[in-house]
C-alpha cells in the first residue's frame, strides 16, 4: 500500500481532510522505521500504513489516523513520546502513549491473561480511541500471520477471540468483533474452519441468489403500502459467529434461519414498525422469533427489529429493520463518536471528549481495590463477558447491569449510601424482595431506612455484582 492510495482513500470520506498534516505523519513515521523489516519481510511502514487504513475503514477521524500511521514509532524506535507532541500535538502524543503502553506483555498463561485485561481497560478508561487503533492494528498482524511460528500464530489468534471480540462486542462495533474474529478463526480452529467453508460455500451461494428475488419482492411491495425505504441488502452472517451458533443448534443447518438475512433501512422508528406490520400482512412470522430491539435494546445498546417469516416459496427469512442511525451503532458501536458527519466536520466538535463508558470505569475501580488475581479475573468474566440487562430507575434513567442482578446490586450502583440504607424494593411497582432478580425493562425502586447503618452479610449469597460484594464485606468489617 502506498501512502497516495491511503489519502486517496481519505478524500473519499471527508474531503476537507488535512491532507498535509497526514503526510507529514506518514513521512514522519517513515523515517523513523527506516531500515526496519517486518516478519514478513516487507518495509515496516506497511504495518502503520496498513492500521491507518483500517481506521479509516471504520469511517474514523484524520486525529485517530495520524496517531495510527505513528502509532509504533515510540516503541520500535528511538523516537520519543516528547518527539511527537512537538510535532503532533499533545492530543495525538496521548494517544500513541497510550497505545506504547499497551505494548509489550510480558506475562505467561493466566497471569498474562489477567495482566493484557487489565491493560485494555486502563488504556479504554482513558481513552477509548486507543482501542480503536488497537483493533485497527490487530486486523492487520492477523492479516499477516503466516509469516510467524504456529505457536505465536495460534496465541494471537486466541487471545483476539479471548479478549479483543468480546470488548468489541461490549463497545458495540458489531462489524469490528466480525472481522476480528474471522482473521482468528483459521488459525484457532482449522478444521472446523475449513469444515465450515466447506458446508457453507454452496448454500450461501443458492441463499443469496433466492434472496435477491425476495429483495425485488419487498420493494415492489413496500412502494405498494406507501412505506419509504432508503435501501434494501442482504447481508451474510460472520463465519465464527454462525460457527457458534451451529455449535448449539447440534450443527444443524437448517435450524439457522438467518446464514443470510435481509436488512431494510427506513428513515424513522415509526418506519420501523410500519414496515414490520407490512411484512406480516404478506407473509407469516415464525413464532418466537419476532424481536423488537428498538424497545428493549441488547445490552450493547443494539437497536433493530428482526422478525422470520415464512416468505416466498414458503422458506423461513430474516428480516432485519432499523433506521440510518441504528446501523452505524450496529456497524461501528461507540467509534461511531469519531465518525465526520457530512460537513466535514467530527460529529461532537473539535476537541471531542467522550466519556468511556461507566463499566469501564467500574473495573478499574475494582482492579486498584483487588488484590486477588484470581478473584479479579473471576469477576470481570461475571461483570463484562455475561449478558447485560437494562433496568430503569423511577425517573426512567437506564442502569446496566449483569443479568440475574437483584436491587441489592441496582441499590450499590446507583450510590454506596442507597446500598447500605436499603431494606426494601419495588419492582415495577409491586414490593419485590432484595434477592428478586431482575429482567430487562424492570422499573426498580430502593426503599430505604435513614437510621440502617450498613449492609446485610446475608445478601452477599444473592448479590452479582463485583462491586455490592465488595461493599457489603467492606461495610462488614469496618466499624463507622
Ligand atoms: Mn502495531
Amino acid at each position: 500500500m502506498t501512502i497516495q492510495q491511503l489519502l486517496n482513500k481519505i478524500v473519499k470520506q471527508n474531503p476537507k481532510a488535512d491532507l498535509d498534516l497526514i503526510r507529514l505523519a506518514y513521512d514522519y513515521a517513515k523515517d523513523a522505521h527506516k531500515g526496519q523489516k517486518r516478519a514478513s519481510g516487507e518495509d515496516y511502514i506497511q504495518h502503520p500504513l496498513h492500521t491507518a487504513s483500517n481506521l479509516v475503514e471504520m469511517g474514523l477521524d484524520e486525529k485517530i489516523i495520524i496517531a495510527g500511521l505513528l502509532h509504533d514509532v515510540p516503541e520500535e524506535t528511538s523516537v520519543s513520546i516528547e518527539d511527537i507532541r512537538k510535532n503532533f500535538g499533545k492530543d495525538i502524543a496521548t494517544m500513541v502513549a497510550g497505545i506504547t503502553k499497551l505494548g509489550k506483555i510480558k506475562y505467561r498463561g493466566m497471569q498474562r491473561y489477567v495482566e493484557n485485561l487489565r491493560k485494555m481497560f486502563l488504556a479504554m478508561a482513558k481513552d477509548v480511541r486507543i482501542i480503536l487503533i488497537k483493533f485497527a492494528d490487530r486486523m492487520h498482524n492477523l492479516s499477516t500471520l503466516d509469516a510467524l511460528p504456529e505457536e505465536k500464530r495460534r496465541r494471537i489468534a486466541l487471545e483476539t477471540l479471548e479478549i479483543y471480540s468480546p470488548i468489541a462486542n461490549r463497545l458495540g462495533m458489531g462489524e469490528i468483533k466480525g472481522v476480528l474474529e474471522d482473521l482468528s478463526f483459521p488459525y484457532v480452529l482449522p478444521e472446523e474452519y475449513q469444515w465450515l467453508i466447506r458446508e457453507t460455500k454452496g448454500r450461501i451461494t443458492k441463499e443469496t441468489k433466492y434472496l435477491e428475488e425476495v429483495r425485488r419482492e419487498i420493494k415492489k411491495i413496500l412502494r405498494k403500502e406507501n412505506i419509504k425505504f432508503l435501501s434494501i441488502h442482504g447481508r451474510t452472517k460472520y463465519l465464527y459467529s454462525l460457527y457458534k451458533k451451529l455449535l448449539v443448534k447440534d450443527k444443524d443447518f437448517s435450524k439457522i434461519y438467518d446464514l443470510v438475512a435481509l436488512r431494510i433501512i427506513v428513515p424513522t422508528i415509526s418506519d420501523c414498525y410500519a414496515t414490520l406490520g407490512i411484512i406480516h400482512k404478506y407473509w407469516k412470522p415464525l413464532k418466537g422469533r419476532i424481536k423488537d430491539y428498538i424497545a428493549t435494546p441488547k445490552p450493547n445498546g443494539y437497536q433493530s427489529l428482526h422478525t422470520t417469516v415464512f416468505c416466498l416459496n414458503g422458506k423461513l427469512v430474516e428480516f432485519q429493520i432499523r433506521t440510518p442511525e441504528m446501523h452505524e451503532f450496529a456497524e461501528y458501536g461507540i467509534a461511531a463518536h469519531w465518525h465526520y458527519s457530512e460537513s466535514g466536520k467530527p460529529k461532537s466538535g473539535e476537541s471531542i471528549t467522550v466519556d468511556s463508558p461507566s463499566w469501564i470505569k467500574d473495573l478499574v475501580t475494582i482492579q486498584k481495590e483487588s488484590k486477588d488475581k484470581k478473584r479479579y479475573l473471576e469477576s470481570i468474566k461475571v461483570d463484562i463477558f455475561q449478558n447485560r440487562i437494562f433496568v430503569f430507575t423511577p425517573k426512567g434513567d437506564v442502569i446496566d447491569l449483569p443479568e440475574a442482578s437483584t436491587p441489592v446490586d441496582f441499590a450499590f450502583h446507583i450510590h454506596t449510601d442507597i446500598g447500605n440504607k436499603c431494606i426494601g424494593s419495588r419492582v415495577n411497582d409491586k414490593i419485590a424482595s432484595l434477592d428478586t432478580t431482575l429482567k430487562s425493562g424492570d422499573m426498580v425502586e430502593i426503599i430505604i431506612d435513614k437510621n440502617r447503618k450498613k449492609p446485610s452479610t446475608d445478601w452477599l449469597s444473592f448479590a452479582k455484582t463485583h462491586l455490592a460484594q465488595e461493599k457489603i464485606r467492606y461495610y462488614n468489617k469496618h466499624k463507622l
